[in-house]
C-alpha cells in the first residue's frame, strides 16, 4: 500500500484525538476535512466535496471551509448535536522551514459553545455531569458562558434525579456509559435533543486546584467526584483556563420544592404545553426583567420554589416594599436597562473570548452600578439594602477599561485602534512616528508637485508594493528622465518610488506592526487583570440579577393587582378570590371569574369538583396550583387574600401534556402518575388529579378512582383537587369526612348553558357530556342517537350493577351515565391547557358569564 503524504500522515496523528468530532484542519485560509468527516460535512453542510492526492491509492474525500467564516459552519454542526475539533497551525508557515506543527486547540460541542445563535439570552445552556458513587448519584450543571456550577446528588434509584436533569435543559449529558444509558431511557418524549457524550476520566487534582482546597474540603465524595469528571472533559474539550468557573453552588434537591416534569410541564411554569413556547407560560407572564442575568434567575426561581419560609419571606419583603414604591421600582428600571449580560461578558473575559467592545459593555455596565446599589441602600426594604450593602462595585475595574480602551474599539482586537492616547507611553511614541511619517509623505508629495509642475502627481499606498508616486501617462513627458525609479506601470499610469521613500516606508510600517502588536499586548494584559477579578464580577452579577428579579415581580404584581401571600408552617390553605394569573392575563376583558379554595383539615382537605366540560375545572385546579408555586418563589399572588402553607412537593394529573407528544396509552401514564404519588406523597403536599379515571371504561375508572380518592384521604391525608366527569361519586362525602363535593356552576336557559365559571358547593347533577358534544359541532343525527343510547344503558346498569351497594352505589343512583361521561371526552377543550384554550378562541363556549 502507497503511504501517505507526511501532511495526512499528521492529519491522522491529529484525528486520534478526536474521533467523536468533525476535525477542522487549519490549513492556511481554510479548515479542512478529509475522509469520512468530508462526506459527512459536506452533506451536513452542503458544501462541495472535492479530492485530494495524499500519497494514498485514491484520491481522498476533502472539503473546507474558509477560517474567516469558519464560526456560522461550527455553530451549525453544533446546533444539529455535533462536536467539532479545531485543529491549529502552531507555527507561522512564513518562518517555518519544513511542516509546521498542528494541534486541537479546542473542541467545541453543544454544552461547551461560547458564542453563536444558540445560546439564547434569556436561557443557560447546561453541560450536565452524571456519576455515582456508594449509592448516592450525584449531579453537576455548568454554564460555561456564565460561569454557573450547580452541583447535588441524592440516593441512587430516586426519580430525584431525572427531574433535576430536566431543569437545566442540558444541551449535553456526560457520564459513565451505563449511567448514561439509564438517564437517556428517562428521558421524556419531547425533550430538547441532547448530545450524550459517555466520559469516565476523572481529574481531582485540576479539578482541586480549579476551585481550591478549601471550597473542595467542603464537597461531599460523591460531588467532588462529579466535579472531577466534570473537570476532567472540560479540560480536554476546551484546552485553557477556565477562570469563570470558581464558585461552586453545592445545594440539597430537599431544599425545594419537588416538582416532576410532567408536572412542571402541565403547569406550564416556563413554556406552554402545546407550542412549548415561553408565551402563554407563567415565566412569561412574570418577566419583566431588564437584563438576561435577571430572566435566567428569574427562570431558575420558578424551577425551584424554595421550601424555607424565612427565605421566602426575605424576597416577599422586596417585592412587597417596590411594590408600592412605584418611582423606586422605576428608577430602578433605568438603570437596569443600561446594564448588559455581565454573566456572559465575564465567562468572555475569563475564556479570553472578550474583545474591545465587551470591555467596554463591561465598561458601561458598572458605570451603573453606583446608583443601583444607592437605591438599593436608600430603600425601605431590608433585603433590598442588605444586597446594597454587599454590592462591590468595581469602579477601580471601570476606571482601568475606561484609561485603555477608546469609546468606539473595532471588532478585532488584532488590528490596533482600541487602545487611547496616553495609556501607554511607547505606544504614544511609536504612533507619533507613524502620523510624523505620514505627514513628512504628504509633504513630499505637496513637494514634488511643485517641482515637477505636475498637478496631478499623488502618493498612494498599497499592500503589495507599499507607498509610491503615481503620475498619469498624460503628463510622463513632463517628468524630468531619472527623477523617480519606475517600480509598476497601470493603464493610463506609472507607478515611481524614491529611496528616500522607500526609507520612510520602511519606518511607517514598523513603526505601525510595532504598533498593533503593543495594542494587542496591552488589550491582553487588561484581560487578564480583569479576568483575575471575575468573582468580583461574578457575585455583582448575581446581585444585579436579583434586584431585578424583585422589579420584575413586583411590577407584574402590581399590574395585575396581585396580593402578598401569608406563609405559614401549618396544614391549612386557604385562597380568597383566587385566579388563574396567565388565563386572566390573556382575557382581555377582564372576564375572569375568581373562586376561593379552602383546603383545611375542619373543611375538607380534598375537594372534589364535578361539572360539564368547558366549566373550568380545570383552570381552577392548576390555578390553586400555581398560587403555592408563586407564593413560594417569592411572588405575589392572584387572589384577594392567600394564606399558604407551605407545599413541599405538588403532584400532577392532568391530561394534557403527556397525552399529546406521547406514545404511551393514557391510562397507563394515569396509573403510573398516580403510583409515583401514593408512592411520595406527604401530608404537605397537593396532588391535583384532573378527569381521574377517564382512561379505561367508565365502571373501571370510576372504581379506580375511588380507590384512589380513598387512599390519598386514608393513608396520605394531604390536600388534594380532583375533578371528574363521574359525578356519581359525589356519594363519597358521605363517607370520607376529609372530603367536600364542589362543582362549577351553570347556567340553563332553554337549549343553551351558560358557564359561570364559579365554584359552588355540591356535586352537579348532570356531566352535560352529550350537551358539550353538540357544543363542539357533532352532526345532529349522532346527538339524537347518543341521547337514545344513554336512556338505554342507564337502565341496562341499574339492572346489572354490581352487588357491592358501597362501593358503587353512585353507578345506581346517578342521574347521567357512561355514554354522557364518555361523550363529554369528544369536547375539544379537554386535551386543551386553560391558558392556551384562552390565548385562542375557544369553539364551542356559547355564552361566556361575567
Ligand atoms: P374544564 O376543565 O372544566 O373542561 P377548563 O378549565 O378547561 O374547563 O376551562 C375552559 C375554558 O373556560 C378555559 O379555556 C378558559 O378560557 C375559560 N375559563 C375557565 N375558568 C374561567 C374563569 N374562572 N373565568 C373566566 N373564564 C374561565
Amino acid at each position: 500500500m502507497a503511504k501517505y503524504t507526511p501532511m495526512i500522515e499528521q492529519y491522522l496523528r491529529v484525528k486520534e484525538g478526536a474521533k467523536d468530532a468533525f476535525l477542522f484542519f487549519r490549513l492556511g485560509d481554510f479548515y479542512e476535512m478529509f475522509f469520512d468527516d468530508a462526506l459527512l460535512a459536506s452533506k451536513e453542510l452542503e458544501i462541495t466535496l472535492t479530492g485530494r492526492e495524499g500519497g494514498g491509492n485514491e484520491r481522498i474525500p476533502m472539503c473546507g471551509v474558509p477560517y474567516h467564516s469558519a464560526e456560522g459552519y461550527i455553530q451549525r454542526l453544533i446546533e444539529k448535536g455535533y462536536k467539532v475539533a479545531i485543529c491549529e497551525q502552531l507555527d507561522d508557515p512564513a518562518t517555518t522551514k519544513g511542516m509546521v506543527r498542528r494541534d486541537i486547540v479546542r473542541v467545541v460541542t453543544p454544552g461547551t459553545v461560547m458564542e453563536g445563535k444558540v445560546l439564547a439570552d434569556k436561557s443557560n445552556n447546561y453541560l450536565v455531569c452524571v456519576t455515582e458513587l456508594a449509592g448516592m448519584t450525584a449531579l453537576a450543571a455548568c454554564d460555561l458562558t456564565t460561569g454557573e456550577l450547580y452541583v447535588t446528588s441524592s440516593p441512587t434509584g430516586t426519580d430525584t434525579l431525572r427531574g433535576e436533569i430536566g431543569l437545566y435543559e442540558p444541551a449535553e449529558i456526560i457520564g459513565d456509559g451505563a449511567l448514561l444509558d439509564s438517564v437517556r431511557a428517562g428521558t421524556l418524549p419531547g425533550d430538547k435533543p441532547v448530545l450524550y457524550t459517555p466520559w469516565e476520566k476523572k481529574n481531582e487534582k485540576l479539578a482541586r486546584s480549579q476551585f481550591g482546597e478549601a471550597a473542595w474540603a467542603r464537597l461531599e465524595r460523591e460531588r467532588a467526584e462529579c466535579l472531577a469528571l466534570l473537570i476532567s472533559y472540560l479540560s480536554e474539550t476546551q484546552r485553557r483556563s477556565l477562570g469563570q468557573l470558581s464558585q461552586i453552588s453545592s445545594y440539597e434537591p430537599g431544599n425545594y420544592m419537588i416538582l416532576d416534569p410532567f408536572t412542571r410541564r402541565n403547569l406550564e411554569l416556563t413554556e406552554t404545553v402545546r407550542e412549548r413556547a415561553k408565551k402563554g407560560s407563567l415565566l412569561w407572564l412574570l418577566d419583566r426583567t431588564e437584563t438576561s442575568m435577571g430572566a435566567r434567575l428569574l427562570r431558575r426561581r420558578i424551577d425551584k420554589p424554595l421550601l424555607h419560609r424565612s427565605k421566602v419571606e426575605r424576597r416577599l419583603e422586596a417585592v412587597d416594599y417596590l411594590y408600592n414604591q412605584y418611582i423606586v421600582r422605576e428608577d430602578l428600571r433605568q438603570a437596569l436597562k443600561e446594564i448588559y449580560d455581565l454573566e456572559r461578558l465575564t465567562g468572555r473575559v475569563a475564556y479570553g473570548s472578550a474583545n474591545g467592545r465587551d470591555l467596554n459593555a463591561l465598561k458601561l455596565s458598572l458605570a451603573q452600578i453606583p446608583e443601583l446599589k444607592a437605591a438599593c441602600l436608600a430603600s425601605g426594604s431590608s433585603t433590598l439594602r442588605e444586597i446594597g450593602e454587599g454590592i462591590d462595585e468595581c469602579a477601580d475595574l471601570r476606571e482601568d477599561i475606561e484609561r485603555a480602551i477608546v469609546d468606539d474599539p473595532p471588532v478585532s482586537v488584532r488590528d490596533g485602534g482600541l487602545i487611547r492616547p496616553g495609556y501607554h507611553a511607547r505606544l504614544d511614541e511609536l504612533r507619533e512616528a507613524s502620523s510624523s511619517g505620514k505627514r513628512w509623505i504628504a509633504e513630499l508629495e505637496a513637494r514634488e508637485r511643485l517641482a515637477t509642475g505636475i498637478k496631478s502627481l499623488k502618493i498612494g499606498y498599497n499592500k503589495v508594493f507599499g507607498y509610491y508616486i503615481e503620475i498619469t501617462r498624460s503628463n510622463l513627458a513632463s517628468l524630468p528622465e531619472g527623477r523617480y525609479e519606475r517600480k509598476q506601470t497601470l493603464a493610463n499610469a506609472e507607478r515611481f518610488v524614491t529611496p528616500e521613500l522607500k526609507e520612510k516606508e520602511a519606518l511607517i510600517l514598523e513603526a505601525q506592526d510595532k504598533m498593533t502588536d503593543l495594542e494587542y499586548s496591552l488589550f491582553s494584559e487588561l484581560r487578564e487583570r480583569l479576568s483575575s477579578q471575575i468573582p468580583r464580577l461574578q457575585s455583582l452579577a448575581e446581585k444585579v440579577a436579583e434586584i431585578d428579579v424583585y422589579q420584575s415581580l413586583a411590577a407584574v404584581s402590581a399590574e395585575q393587582r396581585f396580593v402578598k401571600p401569608t406563609l405559614t408552617e401549618g396544614y391549612d390553605l386557604k385562597i380568597e378570590g383566587g385566579r388563574h394569573p396567565v388565563v386572566e392575563a390573556v382575557l382581555k376583558d377582564a372576564s375572569f371569574i375568581a373562586n376561593g379554595s379552602r383546603l383545611t383539615q375542619d373543611d375538607g382537605r380534598i375537594s372534589l369538583i364535578t361539572g360539564p366540560n368547558m366549566a373550568g375545572k380545570s383552570t381552577y385546579m392548576r390555578q390553586v396550583a400555581l398560587i403555592c408555586i408563586m407564593a413560594q418563589v417569592g411572588c405575589f399572588v392572584p387572589a384577594d387574600k392567600a394564606e399558604i402553607p407551605v407545599i413541599d412537593r405538588i403532584f400532577t394529573r392532568i391530561g394534557a401534556a403527556d397525552d399529546l407528544i406521547g406514545g404511551q396509552s393514557t391510562f397507563m401514564v394515569e396509573m403510573a402518575d398516580i403510583q409515583l404519588m401514593t408512592d411520595k406523597a406527604t401530608p404537605r403536599s397537593l396532588i391535583i388529579i384532573d378527569e381521574l379515571g377517564r382512561g379505561t371504561s367508565t365502571s373501571e375508572g370510576m372504581a379506580i378512582a375511588q380507590a384512589v380518592i380513598e387512599y390519598v384521604h386514608h393513608h396520605i391525608g394531604c390536600k388534594a383537587l380532583v375533578s371528574t366527569h363521574f359525578h356519581e361519586l359525589a356519594h363519597l362525602e358521605d363517607s370520607l369526612n376529609g372530603l367536600r363535593n364542589y362543582s362549577m356552576a351553570v347556567q340553563e336557559s332553554g337549549d343553551k348553558v351558560n358557564f359561570l365559571r364559579k365554584l359552588i358547593p355540591g356535586a352537579a347533577d348532570s356531566s352535560y357530556g352529550i350537551y358539550c358534544a353538540r357544543l363542539a359541532g357533532l352532526p345532529g343525527s349522532i346527538i339524537d342517537r347518543a341521547y337514545g343510547l344513554l336512556q338505554h344503558i342507564e337502565h341496562a346498569s341499574s339492572v346489572n350493577a354490581p352487588a357491592d351497594s358501597d362501593s358503587l352505589s353512585g353507578v345506581r343512583g346517578g342521574e347521567s351515565s357512561s355514554a354522557a361521561s364518555k361523550a363529554a371526552a369528544v369536547d375539544t377543550g379537554e386535551t386543551v391547557s386553560a391558558a392556551e384554550a384562552a390565548l385562542e378562541t375557544v369553539p364551542g363556549t356559547v355564552a361566556e358569564s361575567g
